[in-house]
């Protein structure tokens, strides 16, 4: 009989398991790699309907921690001419599912790395059947060798002895290597001569704890290191004024003596996917050698080492962390290529010689109790799959910002790597390309796609691309609005058919032309309604009220005749232009921007230099804060409801502020009215329709004192609250939204 499994099964070490298996008990036929899946055949014979019972249980029981079986199909088809158990070589089949994931270096290969009678000692390249980098050198499916770009390192003697050996733990470890055949870590100066090439990342490690910046290439991508002090250079070179930098730490141990972290926190730094976690600083006033890392932010993003190289890097360093930030041209996607790597600014280069096929950033989660919120979800992740309830083959592009595409086959929903934002050529090209790739590994072309989802936003550089496939092969282009996406991302994240959706974030292009963001849309797959939203506020300048808060403050009080507090925003000059900009200025219901207002007036952030910047840092103070003033609100009925905001900057214009306490309690009440308003609304509904679930998601929902707020407002009034866990909460899961709504137009 033959045994076709699909699910993560390549690349994994499954099929050595399958074989030792079979070995064990005495069963005869093969397995191989199908495709993406991996088919075994039993030779029938006596006693052999218990044998086969026995053969799937240890299986199950024997399963190699990184596999997973979505689907088994048997099929009774005689297998014979087998006198023996064997693996055979793949064969091109149907391609169904795709690669395993970039996968941190497991315990077996660290052991070996740091024994020195081990012929891989301090080999950057180390890794096996079970861990290493896979879907960042995969070019095409199934996952072997030649279709990775370790196609160009020919195994020496001893690497294909255990390649071929079924009882060694690098038996058909696709990317194997060792010193002796594997790819070379080379070091350059900025100049482009070869420091060294003998024991380059020693030399390496020594600049850095000297004050160096360096790049190094990794598995997916360039990276940009140095010890904390270099922060302010990163800082001026990469024009990134206070964004948070990432810092990778030696160990967890090393990580403690900084920052608080929960036990599933540590799970999730540990874990084989090892995504960087943004972790809250001990103390705020003195966060010693972090105060720069992540300037007016309570958290810092954190990971420990996960490639070879990075567990080289700290055994030669003497720095317990440094600095370890994506390496990009500003405003372009992460760099891959040793060529554009020298157009970097940095001291050193440390590069191998290896072709990073797929760019994979790394992951960036933040933590809400056990429930992981995807700020980016990328390396050790991608690309997973999410069972959908439809079997059309769909892609979905996303919106503009923190990119992603998704891609539907058979029921399953594949999204890409990270892609960034699309206001940049490079990042759209990016787009394609990934996409592209993604569609190879599914083993479909654009001509297999049944409708591509787009957002509504005439203007997004996403829908012109997706209307131009459209065109070009004839396919269904289908418009989603921006939040009904973020609803049906965070409903399949939960599993659930519908749900009164808190969608709260910066800016959507909503059904009325107008820019959405402090929206309650009640919604399931095929509709929704929304019944509930902010007051809507004047953008003056339109995408500059985003970068410049000030703006925001001078609409509000301008429109509540508060003409002293609207001036004291501003200059005499710029609020005679601000007043004739205003009459023009397209409004917003977006609740991002009530925090971007709110974070100005209380002095926390006067400008947004990065995406999200006044939200995350009025999110410390929402931290330790009390709903002690008691702030009122309104809300008018119209088509939908409408709770008003100008009230509450009315009466916060009223309030003395000093301390930063004070300041602390002010958010906390300011932000809590607003939500208790919303929240009252959607209530409201759920009890005249019996739905009993309300979920927040949108980018404010990674502000996790609100989510907090929220989930204590829900619960009290007796409802399910619903948070993300899988799918990005921001725009990074809008692809996954469209696509699910796309596949419900299938329907019916
Ligand atoms: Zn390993
Ligand atoms: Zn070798």
């Amino acid at each position: 009989m033959k045994i076709m499994v699909s699910g993560t099964v390549q690349g994994v070490g499954f099929r050595p398991t399958v074989y030792r298996v079979a070995k064990k008990l005495g069963l005869r036929g093969f397995v191989l790699n199908k495709g993406s899946n991996v088919e075994i055949g039993l030779v029938n014979g006596a006693g052999n309907g218990d044998s086969v019972a026995d053969f799937m249980d240890m299986l199950n029981e024997k399963l190699p921690p990184l596999a997973a079986i979505d689907k088994i199909e048997v099929k009774d088809e005689p297998v014979t001419g087998y006198d023996d158990f064997r693996i055979l070589m793949s064969s091109e089949g149907r391609k169904t599912s795709v690669t395993p994931v970039d996968t941190a270096i497991c315990d077996a290969c660290i052991h070996e790395l740091f024994d020195p009678a081990d012929h891989r000692y301090l080999y950057p390249f180390i890794n096996c059947t079970s861990c290493g980098a896979r879907f960042s050198v995969i070019k095409n499916v199934p996952y072997d060798r030649v279709n990775t770009s370790m196609q160009e390192f020919q195994m020496c003697e001893n690497c294909l002895t255990e390649y071929k050996d079924p009882m060694d733990r690098r038996f058909h470890a696709q990317t194997t290597s060792c010193p002796r055949c594997g790819p070379t870590y080379t070091l350059y100066d900025k100049n482009r001569s070869v420091i060294d090439a003998r024991d380059p990342i020693r030399t390496f490690a020594r600049l850095i704890d000297e004050g160096a910046l360096g790049i190094a290439k990794s598995w997916g991508g360039m990276h940009l290191l140095g010890t904390f002090e270099q922060a302010d250079r990163v800082r001026a070179l990469y024009r990134r004024p206070s964004k948070p930098l990432a810092v990778m730490f030696r160990d967890v141990p090393a990580i403690e003596q900084h920052l608080n972290l929960t036990e599933h926190e540590e799970r999730l730094l540990r874990s084989p996917q090892r995504p960087i976690v943004l972790l809250e600083k001990k103390s705020m006033l003195d966060s010693g050698d972090l105060a720069e890392i992540s300037p007016g932010l309570s958290t810092v993003g954190v990971y420990v080492p996960y490639s070879g190289l990075h567990h080289v890097l700290f055994h030669h360093l003497k720095a317990h962390g440094i600095l370890m930030t994506s390496a990009n041209v500003p405003g372009e996607p992460m760099t891959v290529s040793n060529e554009e790597a020298f157009n970097l600014t940095a001291d050193y280069f440390l590069l191998h010689n290896r072709a990073i096929v797929n760019r994979l950033d790394d992951s960036v989660v933040k933590c809400y109790g056990a429930r992981n919120q995807f700020l980016r979800r990328s390396r050790g992740f991608v690309p997973t799959a999410l069972t959908v309830p439809y079997t059309e083959q769909i892609l979905s592009l996303g919106a503009m910002e923190n990119v992603s595409s998704s891609i539907s086959k058979d029921g399953k929903l594949y999204t890409s790597q990270y892609i960034g934002s699309t206001f940049h050529y490079p990042t759209l090209e990016f787009l394609a390309a990934g996409t592209e790739q993604l569609l190879n590994l599914l083993g479909l072309a654009m001509e297999d796609i049944d409708a591509i989802g787009v957002d509504v936003h005439p203007g997004y550089a996403t829908k012109r691309y997706g209307k131009s496939l459209a065109e070009e092969y004839s396919i269904e282009l289908v418009p989603v609005q921006h939040h009904w996406a973020h609803a049906a991302a965070l409903m399949l994240d939960n599993g659930v058919e519908e749900v009164m959706a808190l969608t709260l974030d910066g800016t959507g292009y909503g059904l009325d032309k107008k820019a959405w963001g402090g929206e309650l849309l009640f919604a399931n797959y095929y509709s929704f309604e929304r019944v509930g939203s902010l007051e809507e506020i004047p953008l003056i300048g339109g995408e500059m009220a985003i970068r410049d808060p000030r703006r925001l403050l001078f609409a509000v009080y301008s429109l509540l005749s508060r003409e002293h507090d609207a001036s004291r925003w501003v200059s005499d000059p710029e609020a005679d232009i601000m007043a004739k900009l205003m009459r023009t200025a397209p409004l917003t219901s977006s609740f991002g921007r009530v925090l971007d207002a709110l974070a100005c007036y209380l002095g926390i952030c006067q400008r947004m230099t990065y995406d999200g910047e006044p939200a995350m840092k009025l999110e410390r103070y929402l931290a330790r804060g009390e709903h002690t003033y008691a702030f009122e609100t309104s809300v008018d009925a119209a088509d939908r409801k409408i709770v008003r905001t100008l009230p509450l900057f009315d009466q916060l214009a009223d309030y003395r502020i000093s301390t930063e306490q004070e300041k602390a309690d002010i958010a906390y009440s300011f932000v809590e009215t607003l939500l208790q308003e919303l929240l009252e609304i959607a209530a409201d509904v759920c009890e005249s329709t019996g739905v009993q679930t309300i979920g927040i998601t949108g980018g404010v929902s990674y502000d996790l004192p609100i989510v907090s707020m929220a989930e204590r407002l829900v619960k009290e009034k007796g409802f399910t609250f619903l948070t993300h866990d899988r799918i990005p909460n921001g725009d990074g899961g809008i692809s996954v939204g469209q696509n699910v709504i796309v596949g419900g137009t299938f329907k019916g």
